[in-house]
């Protein structure tokens, strides 16, 4: 099927400002793709002492703590209230060596899978790092989970140490813990003493443990993260990830968030979904650089301030995030010094043109989107710094990565054939053989093998492929809507909508209809201060019908003041398009929900 081709016609946005005081890592992409060797990557990597095997948690933290880096800032964690609490990786080596030792303890071990439900605390951070040193497996979870999907999660995925905290486990644990039989230790990090044998005070096995521990030998195979997918599009995914993936973190933390020495970096992303702990812990530690935690949830306000008190160089944010910014009057570089910031990243979701241009305009810095899902493990496709940004688009794919659009040749046989010819909408595919790759679904392994076909992992995204190589997302391919025999992707929709001085966000379905298959239907959310009103409704119809025409335009808008999202902030289509039709809204574990 042939692309409509984009309806807005962004202008590029130079490459990175000559006010830079240092070069991004990759100056030549075309040069660096063509040369790129993961055996390479290795090479820069230290590897277990004696030949071991490859450990993440080595490559985050020992390797700088026995080095000239020792005493480097590595974590500044922000309490919600305000308090600051640094670790250097000296500090980070001894806390996350007992916290190895704790678990050693209590008989946990190799693949052994140790969960942890927690806000941003460094408990989370320590335990994150202590668990991969112990070869055991660390599997986060968003501690706004309500009961069940935690229960879900534990349970679905083997847990036999949660650590948590004492209102945690008590709201949302505690009364399932005999269905959970193979949990058998639960830390607690804020109590003092003992609950029951199998609750433990945390503290005080810490205080107990020694703070020497030698990594066992880790095999780049070994299982290392347990990630559930979003949710987005249904049950979640329990995807599986090895230590290998490490090398991946560092390629991408040197290529596309740009790291240098002296970076100051903050992912705003919660641990409780990938970003979180590719990028929010393990990419910039293996950097040696100073990572940014904030415990407190968003807050544009406090935000601001973070990123010009802390001198934050590097930001790795989300489109909700953002657009969430974009809505307020605030005029952030009236009020607040971010002449630090070099670079802005974004993920998650797509990123729509008026957004990055956004961020150039109000925040001095166009925002670099880039592309992944939890079963990559890692950043694929980006906007490199040194590269022009296209608004709207995905970008490049990354050094090592090799992704193309395909077509499915016959839905009963395994083949699929490459789109060679550009700007033509099919799936995205990536050669298999990463190293963040996801080495499986959890208990799923047909799921993970329908995942594969004719030798290429298919995302479940639609792209296309302009002719200079870069990535434009189209949507989901559970969401494309088939509209009097158009193919029409939400976003395109969605960012056209967004384009309206009214609109702050937009989310829009299929709906079906007997004479032209299905309609397109908008949810539409405005910007604070603006009231719905028929008016406004019917300018918004023609505004989007001037400039997408009558095929792809919405013929349904509907205002709504919240959409639903996931807890990792995706809007979430199919619930909408659910409660539309009046269907079961399907598994809402990853629904966001006030508490
Ligand atoms: P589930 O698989 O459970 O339905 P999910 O796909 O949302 O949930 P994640 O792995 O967290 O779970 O999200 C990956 C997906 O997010 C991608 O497949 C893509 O659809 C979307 N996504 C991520 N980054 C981008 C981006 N830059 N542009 C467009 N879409 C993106
Ligand atoms: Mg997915």
């Amino acid at each position: 099927m042939k692309a409509k081709g984009s309806t807005v016609n962004w202008k590029p946005i130079k490459k990175f400002p000559n006010t830079w005081t240092v070069k991004p890592n990759l100056l030549d992409y075309d040069k660096t793709y063509a040369t790129f060797s993961w055996e390479e990557v290795r090479r820069e990597l230290d590897g277990l002492p004696g030949g071991k095997g490859l450990n993440i948690a080595h490559e985050a933290i020992d390797r700088h703590a026995t080095g000239p880096r020792r005493d480097h800032l590595a974590i500044r964690w922000l309490s919600r209230e305000g308090s600051v609490l640094d670790f250097t990786y000296g500090d980070l080596r001894e806390q996350s060596n007992r916290f190895a030792n704790v678990l050693r303890g209590l008989g946990v071990g190799k693949g052994d899978r140790v969960f942890v439900l927690a806000g941003r605390i460094p408990s989370l951070y320590i335990a994150a790092l202590g668990s991969l040193k112990n070869t055991s497996v660390f599997c986060p979870l968003f501690s706004a989970f309500g009961p069940e999907p935690v229960f879900q999660r534990l349970s679905r995925g083997d847990a036999k140490v949660l650590v948590t905290t004492e209102r945690l486990y008590r709201q949302k644990v505690a009364d399932m813990r005999e269905r959970l039989p193979q949990l058998q230790h639960v830390l607690l990090v804020d109590i003092d003493e003992d609950i029951d044998p199998g609750t433990w005070s945390l503290p005080k096995r810490l205080k107990e443990a020694a703070t020497e521990f030698t990594i066992p030998p880790t095999d780049p195979e070994d299982m290392a993260l347990l990630h559930f997918t979003s949710g987005t599009t249904g049950m979640p995914k329990g995807a599986i990830h090895v230590h290998e993936a490490v090398l991946t973190h560092y390629v991408t933390g040197k290529y596309v968030l740009d790291f240098h020495p002296e970076d100051i970096f903050w992912c705003t992303a919660d641990p409780g979904w990938v970003t979180g702990t590719s990028y929010g812990i393990i990419a910039p530690l293996v950097h040696g650089i100073t990572n940014l935690i904030d415990e407190a949830d968003f807050d544009a306000t406090r935000w601001y301030r973070i990123l010009e008190e802390q001198r934050v160089t590097v930001w790795y944010t989300a489109p909700t995030a953002i657009r969430r910014l974009m809505r307020l009057e605030i005029e952030p570089r009236r009020q607040y010094d971010l002449s630090h910031l070099r670079l802005i990243h974004s993920v998650g979701e797509p990123l729509n043109p008026e957004a990055v241009v956004w961020g150039e305009q109000v925040l001095g810095l166009p925002i670099h989107d880039n592309w992944w899902q939890t079963e990559t493990g890692g950043i694929m496709i980006a906007n490199f710094p040194s590269m022009e940004i296209r608004p709207g688009s995905m970008g490049r794919p990354l050094p090592g990565i090799e992704a193309a659009i395909v077509r499915r040749v016959n839905e009963d046989k395994d083949e699929v054939e490459v789109v060679k010819e550009p700007n033509v909408e099919g799936e995205l595919a990536l050669k298999p053989g990463w190293p963040s790759m996801f080495r499986g679904y959890l208990h799923e392994e047909k799921r993970y093998q329908k995942c594969f076909v004719g030798g290429w992992y298919l995302t479940g995204d639609l792209a296309r492929r302009d002719e200079d190589g870069y990535f434009w997302f189209v949507g989901r391919a559970d969401d494309i809507i088939k509209t009097s025999g158009h193919m029409v992707g939400p976003f395109e929709v969605e960012s056209v909508l967004m384009e309206h001085p009214a609109v702050a966000e937009a989310a829009v379905i299929g709906k079906p209809e007997p004479l032209i298959g299905e309609l397109v239907k908008a949810f539409v959310s405005l910007k604070p201060g603006i009231e719905p009103s028929e008016k406004l409704r019917l300018e918004l119809l023609g505004f989007a019908r001037s400039r997408l025409g009558s095929a792809v335009a919405p013929k349904e808008i509907e205002f709504q003041a919240n959409l639903p999202r996931t807890r990792s902030g995706k809007i979430m289509r199919r619930l909408l398009k659910a409660r539309e039709l009046g269907l079961p809204e399907g598994d809402i574990s990853a629904l966001e929900t006030s508490e």
